[in-house]
């Protein structure tokens, strides 16, 4: 399954900035000799004063730390802003399409954004905001979320983003976290047309947040909502009086940079800490050669800023890299199931990111909604965010891509600050399914249970060995659990949480959680594989597998089945689907329970939940732990009133 190879399309600019050839002698350089390799790489931002020192860094206990460029000092915003000025002022900066396509889209200059930022960077100095504070930031997808953005690295403040999808529980458990005095929002978001009140979150929030002393709000739809006299400003009354002149702070390489808490797809958040210098180099250069960035190129990563996609990807490493960045608020499938492709050719989009779960739903949906649009600017696919299927990656190619656009399958996390594991179009022969071969400085390998370092083909626990720029460095108030989080599983390597399999090629495959590797009589199994095989299935439009306690096998085979929008599920196609695994992989997984379900638990980013779908395979279900980032309770509620009897 998924060993179908697409070499790098002969169609694809021979100017490509790697190469098959330049990829492994860059690859060798980047890990044999780090220092020069970064030296020079570091040379695609602005440095204030240039760094002298490179890596320095060790995951041992007895002298961990890490540190890049420690010596040199820089300003994020304006490596993203002020240094395109000169040359680009005019160019598009941000393309920011609405909710609701009959409203207007907006094109932001360089030079506008710039003074946007300036503008909102002085109001928060006016309101004391100091070097190192930390500031909340729950937003919709709107151009002002990436004006505060910049306005906070501007000025040295500490962002901390949450997604505007959270409830008041998980913006209040945040906001204390990271003990934020400040709090931007907007008076409602719009999403798929349903109004998100946002304000009036935020006022639920603070009831449990003493230390907030100032709340800036945006306008968005007008809607009445409460000010708290003393407290709440109105962000477009205030901006107006302020200069539009903020000169950028000098920053150190290893100042604090921005806090942001992971999915929760494991267990309670974490506060992630990157810090500025190591952070841009990173997304600078991966954005430019995961997607072979060109400036001008219009590009789109359709992540929402509450996520690191969107930290790196919508804003971060596409500004400093001059581009052209396409932000949208609203939802895949509003008002129809059509619009991310409408979107596209709209704006002429060369490259589109964006995440496996909206490529199934979209997929489900048929292909009608797809073919009926042109799409024939793009030329680069990207995915991100969990494995994708080899079944949805073939259709996002064919039907979307025209078979003409490579998929760049980008595995990374919040803590690595950008692409750790992905294809360069213009190097890497794609196979679906798999994120295919490590980026310059990434130095994967596998680990069995007990740590051994599994050398060639095989399957294991993925962990770095080495240190990389965009590395994070703490967790937020908690460096012991940062370090035990990901330092003592494997001693001396970083822990990433997922398995993989890597094949003789060299080509790694996520195959999901560690946590979720069932073992079925003494055999490991991975739980995307069962997935994919499921979805490979016509009728299948999602699937999530996960263990249950077995007398006999040790671990059983539970498989949670959405069907396409037309199927009715029945007895029937419960046994075919049986079969079919059978077929697909092999007796050994073939599943003992499946259960239908209309949806899946998600966490507001759209991954599924597996922890909590455990916890209903092994018939645990009296706590079910963090539900804070789920994004629709209701469904864990359907899923518990319709569990199988099991014998
Ligand atoms: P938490 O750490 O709180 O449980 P999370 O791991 O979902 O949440 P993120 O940092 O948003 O938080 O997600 C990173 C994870 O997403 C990876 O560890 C991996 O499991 C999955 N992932 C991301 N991209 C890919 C990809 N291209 N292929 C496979 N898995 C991916
Ligand atoms: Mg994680």
């Amino acid at each position: 399954m998924g060993e179908t190879i697409y070499p790098v399309p002969s169609a694809w600019p021979a100017d490509a900035l790697v190469n098959d050839a330049s990829y492994h002698a860059m690859y060798r350089q980047s890990v044999e000799q780090p220092d020069a390799f970064w030296r020079d790489q570091a040379k695609c931002i602005d440095w204030m004063r240039p760094f002298t020192r490179v890596k320095e860094t060790s995951f041992d206990e007895s002298d961990f730390g890490i540190a890049w460029f420690s010596d040199g000092t820089l300003n994020l915003s304006a490596n993203a802003l002020d240094r395109h000025l000169a040359e680009r002022g005019d160019a598009i900066a941000i393309l920011w399409e609405p909710d609701d396509p009959a409203d207007a889209h907006r094109a932001i200059s360089y030079r506008e954004l710039h003074a946007d930022v300036c503008r909102f960077a002085n109001l928060l100095k006016a309101q004391g905001v100091q070097r190192g504070e930390r500031v909340t930031i729950y937003l919709p997808m709107v151009p002002e979320a990436a004006v505060a953005m910049l306005a906070c690295t501007r000025i040295g403040a500490i962002h901390s983003i949450v997604f505007a999808g959270f409830s008041p529980d998980a913006l209040a458990g945040r906001i204390t976290d990271c003990d934020s005095r400040i709090v931007l929002t907007a008076d409602e978001g719009l999403r798929g047309g349903k109004h998100v009140p946002l304000k009036a979150n935020v006022d639920e929030a603070l009831a449990h947040c003493p230390g907030v002393e100032r709340v800036i709000m945006l306008r968005r739809t007008g809607a009445d909502v409460s000010m708290v006299e003393g407290r709440d400003i109105d962000w477009h009354m205030a901006v107006a009086a302020q200069s539009d002149d903020c000169p950028a702070e000098e920053m150190n390489a290893e100042d604090p940079l921005f806090i942001l808490y992971t999915s929760g797809s494991t267990g309670k958040p974490k506060g992630v800490l990157h810090t500025t210098g190591g952070y841009a180099v990173w997304a600078a250069v991966t954005h430019r050669y995961v997607f072979d960035y060109r400036p001008g190129q219009i590009y789109w990563c359709a992540a929402d800023i509450g996520w690191v996609t969107g930290h790196s990807y919508v804003v971060y490493g596409p500004l400093m890299n001059g581009a052209t960045t396409v932000m949208f608020e609203g939802v895949p499938n509003f008002p129809d199931p059509s619009r991310f492709w409408q979107i596209v050719d709209k704006f002429g989009v060369e490259i589109f990111y964006g995440a496996p779960t909206a490529l199934r739903a979209l997929m489900r949906e048929g292909d009608d909604w797809v073919t009926k649009t042109s799409r024939k600017t793009l030329r680069l696919l990207g995915s991100v965010g969990e494995p994708i299927n080899p079944e949805a990656w073939e259709w996002y190619h064919k039907v979307v891509g025209e078979g003409r656009c490579p998929i760049v399958d980008t595995w990374w996390q919040t803590e690595t600050g950008g692409v750790m594991i992905s294809p360069l179009p213009g190097a890497t022969a794609l196979k679906p399914g798999s994120a295919t071969r490590p980026f310059f400085g990434v130095q994967p390998a596998l680990v069995d249970n007990d740590g051994v370092v599994i050398e060639g083909a095989g399957d294991g626990c993925l962990v770095i060995t080495d240190s990389w720029p965009g590395q994070m460095r703490t967790v937020w108030g908690d460096h012991a659990r940062f370090f035990q989080t990901y330092f003592t599983t494997f001693k001396g390597r970083y822990f990433t949480g997922d398995g993989c399999r890597r094949d003789a090629d060299g080509y790694y495959w996520i195959t999901g959680r560690i946590d979720d590797v069932i073992n079925v009589s003494g055999h490991r199994m991975g739980t995307a594989e069962i997935e994919s095989a499921l979805v490979a299935h016509p009728k299948v439009a999602e699937a999530a597998v996960v263990g249950m306690p077995h007398d006999i096998k040790g671990q059983g085979i539970y498989a949670f089945v959405t069907t396409n929008a037309e199927v009715e599920p029945d007895e029937a196609l419960r046994k075919e689907l049986v079969q079919w695994v059978r077929h697909e992989i092999g007796p050994i997984a073939t599943p003992d329970v499946i259960q239908f379900a209309p949806s899946l638990p998600k966490t507001r980013s759209g991954k599924i939940m597996r922890r909590i779908l455990r916890k209903i395979g092994e018939n645990d279900v009296s706590n079910l732990g963090d539900t804070s980032t789920l994004a629709d309770p209701a469904v864990v509620d359907h899923l518990l009133a319709h569990r199988p009897l099991l014998a």
